[in-house]
């Protein structure tokens, strides 16, 4: 059986509204990534930025400014 069937969310969806806004990717809980990857539910980032997870982050890829000074404020380790 060759027939993929691939059911999208239309993310090329490109309309006027074209701004130059690079994708960034924002820090949010490894075990709640992976949930939202199986499950489709939206996870809240550092910043407070709601969204599904919907891609594992590509290397040298920009990374929200905020979720990166909070995620660095953090303590290290547990
Ligand atoms: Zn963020």
């Amino acid at each position: 059986m060759s027939t993929q069937t691939e059911v999208r969310p239309d993310e090329t969806t490109r309309d006027q509204t074209s701004e130059d806004t690079p994708k960034f990717f924002h820090y949010v809980k490894k075990d709640k990534v992976a949930e939202s990857a199986v499950m489709g539910t939206y996870v809240v980032a550092l910043c407070g930025e709601v969204f599904p997870v919907t891609r594992a982050p590509k290397p040298g890829s920009p990374v929200c400014e905020e979720c990166k000074r909070i995620y660095e404020s953090l303590p290290s380790g547990r």
